[in-house]
């Protein structure tokens, strides 16, 4: 990884470490952070000869030589000074608050606005809605384009920022121009590598911020920042890691609970984390407990299912969408979690 001098390089200096790591064979890619641009070097990296002459440019501070598999979301990487903002919210200064429905009706718009205006309320910041959804079966409800305007114009009425999940490029495209701000990339498309690359490339320099969920299918820890590397090395470090429960074990929860992960993944990474409790344990009256857990974990952040009539909802709703006024008790307590564990310095 190249660090500048200055807060970027011109496009004359550019140009003259491309020609270098060209000539052996090697691409650059920029990553724009909030405090400059670093530059990643893609290919092999081990080439002494190449790394010489690049750190003997008079405006090159110096290389990093991170020999991790993800030595841009590594947490002795440059980046982990950088600060991912989404609404109001600098990541990991406060906590963030991500709530709404699984899935959006798109033949009940009003619904979607009524919960949008109570999980406002009840303190969240930015508000979630399904558009287009990963279902198991093929035959049930896949979600709908006609979604998108009703996420956006739930945006436009409370004036927060807005997240839903895309699968593919076609989806990407939509969300970008209708201006979504937050994109979230499910579990099952966690490990879909070229997805990820394309999410990166096409969100570059903007403020767009990706959640990754963690794959149910990822083993090891290292996999799942490898899996966020995709979208740094694609240009855009703007990462929240979401755990979101793994395969089920406990007979009772719908997945195996994974807050734990906070601390492990903390410990190698700079990316904030923002934990699902709803998928983890897959019912309303656990998501509370499995919350309040992942912020003692270190969680920086939740997104929680939430609906105002949840047995009119659509996709999980029914069964573990909290309500509003759940909600707005879980913030109030979640924010002292985070509190006790700052003053801890844990
Ligand atoms: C969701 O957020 O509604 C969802 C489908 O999530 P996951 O990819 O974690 O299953
Ligand atoms: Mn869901």
């Amino acid at each position: 990884m190249i660090l500048p001098k200055e807060d970027k390089l011109s496009d004359l200096q550019l140009k003259e470490v491309e020609e270098i790591v060209h000539s052996f064979g090697c691409e650059i890619q920029a990553i724009v952070g909030t405090q400059r641009t670093i530059y990643a070097i893609l290919g092999d990296e081990r080439h002494e000869l190449m790394m010489n002459r690049i750190e003997g440019l008079p405006y090159i501070d110096r290389i990093d030589r991170i020999q991790t598999p993800f030595k841009l979301m590594d947490i002795r990487s440059d980046l982990a000074r950088h600060r991912i903002k989404i609404g109001k919210i600098t990541l990991k200064e406060e906590p963030l608050f991500i709530a709404g429905h699984c899935t959006i009706d798109p033949k009940n718009k009003n619904l979607f606005l009524e919960t949008s205006f109570a999980v406002k309320e009840a303190g969240a910041h930015v508000i979630r809605g399904g558009v287009w959804k990963p279902r198991t079966n093929p035959h049930s409800f896949q979600g709908d384009d006609s979604s998108l305007e009703i996420l956006m114009e739930a945006a436009n009425a409370t004036g927060l920022p807005v997240i839903t999940e895309v699968m593919d490029e076609d989806q990407l495209d939509m969300v970008l121009s209708a201006g979504v701000d937050m994109i979230q990339v499910g579990a099952r498309n966690a490990l879909n590598y070229s997805l990820l690359k394309k999410i990166g490339h096409k969100t570059t320099g903007k403020s767009v911020v990706v959640l990754l969920k963690r794959s149910i299918h990822m083993g090891p820890i290292h996999e799942f920042i490898s899996a966020a590397e995709y979208i740094a090395a694609g240009g855009n470090p703007n990462i929240t890691l979401c755990p979101r429960g793994t395969l089920p074990t406990l007979d009772g929860y719908r997945n195996h609970p994974d807050e734990s992960s906070a601390q492990l993944l903390k410990e190698r990474t700079w990316a904030p984390i923002i934990t699902d409790p709803s998928h983890s344990v897959g019912k309303a009256a656990y998501v509370p407990a499995a919350a309040l857990a992942a912020m003692a974990y270190g969680s920086d952040g939740l997104i929680v299912e939430t609906h105002v009539h949840p047995s009119k909802g659509m996709g999980d709703d029914p069964k573990q969408a909290i309500k509003p006024d759940v909600l707005k008790q879980l913030i109030t307590d979640a924010r002292l979690v985070w509190k006790m564990k700052s003053r801890a310095h844990l």
